[in-house]
């Protein structure tokens, strides 16, 4: 017997209506490509969907046609997001970062109708439009600007398109389980790969982000999502946002320590979303600058471990509670994040911040497991020792990549995830570290990520990646490539000793490279493939 409820599908149009009609006077922020500043609200993004919506079906978009971006955060990317998927295309976000042959590779295997760009990035349509092959429509998120449109002759503005529109718009209704968002990985190994998300997958997505447990937002948030909208949709802050009616300050390229500095201190920002390394770079502004992000009350760090010392400035010196949190591009990205139990309220501060230094436990709508390398499937114990594959499955998790026909999962139907970690008894995730990564000296196992952790609490160390060398007795042995403070004076011996009370000897880096700075990929994480290919052989 089936229920007598009344059955809605779960759509990305319904998020941006909630917005629109119940938060309409709550204010979006936005930094424009010129550094100009955008004061804008729910109500008028809501209108502005709509009008954009209006203006893709003139220009011939069909139901599911793949519409690209390649833009900042800012508040013209975030109407045409609600509009593309509102109206039941799919919305492909793309990193300016990658290199011209990848984007032209991952444009073309979407067959992207539409590409919508910021005025920045001008110099890159420009260079890999002769190859797209299916690009039908390109149309600067901007006002009419004469300079662009003779670099680029067939291009359209947005402003102008949404202009011409009227604002009513009917949503349409289709089925749930319908493509909204497209995301390519940043692929390490070959070509990227294409993650297909839903309108159900990303709805009950951004329900489990808001969750206490979770991001715990709410209306009373302002929200500054430093995370990238082409990074896993901002990690599902733009959708999360509109489904509390929270203040949403989007930060443009402004993305160095100082802009995001005077952003949260501008608009009053309580908690703010990022990678480990935008953070070294907000915390080293307001030490230069003397804020004290009075407003910002959490943040949220991902994409990479975040070092204790990281963790630490922020409370000690911020009084902002850091929420650490995991996951990936095929989980859309939310697969834990750290947030005590009652019963871990009244420990002591050095417990807690063992625990914090977790990526916490998994929010209700995903499940996780860690498996034995050897056998697959065969599941570990869940005892906060035991490493193994960390692998993942539910309502938001990837069943196959896009356009491959076979399954991405193993064979009972778990995704893999190519993290190595370990798991307790209250499902607390600790990653050691990306299974490539790992470095395996003679047979025994050692973490980069932990020798990272270590360095980057060293007073002298900006910046620190470990990566597995050749060695000719050992396999693989641990080399740390660092980059000094400005103006620090630093030894590799004194980095070593600095190692020899922290952990077991046969676990210290065989060598010191200091460097100037460390490549870091589109979406800021450390380029350990490119540093593995430099460094690899410093040891033979
Ligand atoms: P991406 O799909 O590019 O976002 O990369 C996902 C990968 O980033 C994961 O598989 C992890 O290896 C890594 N990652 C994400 N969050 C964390 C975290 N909090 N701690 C350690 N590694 C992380």
């Amino acid at each position: 017997m089936l229920g007598n409820m009344m059955f809605q599908p779960l759509l990305i149009s319904s998020m941006i209506e909630h917005a629109g009609r119940y938060h309409a006077d709550s204010p979006v922020i936005s930094k424009n490509t010129d550094l100009s500043i955008t004061e804008t609200t729910w109500g008028k993004v809501h209108e502005n969907s709509k009008r954009f919506a209006n203006a893709l079906q003139a220009l011939g978009a069909q139901f599911g046609d793949r519409i690209a971006t390649i833009a900042w955060n800012n508040h013209r990317h975030l109407e045409s997001w609600y509009a593309i998927s509102g109206s039941g295309m799919v919305c492909h976000t793309i990193n300016p970062r990658l290199f011209p042959e990848q984007l032209v590779f991952i444009i073309n295997d979407a067959a992207d109708k539409a590409l919508l760009f910021d005025k920045t990035f001008l110099p890159l349509i420009k260079a890999v439009k002769p190859m797209l092959k299916s690009v039908e429509h390109y149309i600067c998120l901007d006002a009419p600007d004469a300079s662009v449109a003779e670099q680029l002759p067939d291009v359209q503005f947005y402003d102008e398109l949404i202009a011409q529109q009227p604002a009513a718009f009917e949503w349409p209704v289709f089925d749930e389980q319908t493509a909204s968002s497209l995301c390519y990985t940043s692929g390490t190994t070959g070509h990227p790969k294409g993650v297909l998300y839903s309108h159900r997958s990303t709805v009950l997505h951004s329900y489990a982000i808001c969750l206490p447990d979770s991001l715990n937002v709410s209306a009373r948030d302002i929200m500054l999502p430093v995370v990238p909208m082409f990074h896993v949709n901002a990690w599902g802050t733009p959708y999360a946002a509109a489904m509390t009616g929270c203040t949403l300050v989007l930060p443009g390229p402004g993305l160095d320590g100082a802009s995001l500095a005077n952003m949260i201190d501008a608009f009053k920002v309580s908690v703010a979303l990022g990678v480990p390394t935008i953070w070294q770079g907000l915390i080293n502004a307001a030490q230069q600058s003397g804020s004290k992000l009075e407003s910002l009350k959490r943040n949220v760090v991902g994409g990479s471990a975040c070092p204790p010392a990281m963790l630490k400035a922020f409370k000690e010196q911020f009084d902002c509670e850091t929420i650490h949190a995991w996951g990936m591009t095929e989980t859309s990205p939310l697969g834990s994040a750290c947030q005590f139990k009652a019963k871990h309220q009244h420990l002591s501060d050095a417990e807690q911040l063992q625990i914090r230094l977790s990526q916490g436990r998994p929010p209700f709508g995903v499940d996780l497991r860690i498996t034995d390398a050897e056998k697959g499937t065969h599941e570990l114990e869940r005892d906060g020792r035991t490493s193994g594959n960390l692998q993942i499955k539910g309502h938001w998790i990837i069943s196959n990549y896009f356009g491959k026909a076979e399954s991405a999962l193993t064979a009972d139907g778990w995704f893999d995830t190519g993290d190595i970690a370990t798991l307790n008894e209250d499902g607390f995730l600790k990653i050691s570290d990306r299974s490539k990564d790992l470095i395996k000296s003679g047979g025994e196992w050692i973490s980069s990520v932990e020798l990272e952790n270590l360095a980057m609490g060293h007073p002298k160390i900006a910046m620190a990646a470990v990566i597995a060398a050749a060695h000719p007795k050992w396999d693989e042995r641990p080399v740390l490539i660092a980059v000094k403070k400005p103006e620090a004076d630093l030894s590799d011996a004194e980095i070593l000793d600095y190692y020899a009370d922290k952990i077991a000897k046969w676990q210290i880096p065989d060598k010191v490279i200091f460097v100037d700075s460390i490549p870091l990929s589109g979406t800021g994480k450390m380029l350990k493939k490119d540093l593995r290919e430099l460094y690899g052989n410093a040891l033979l």
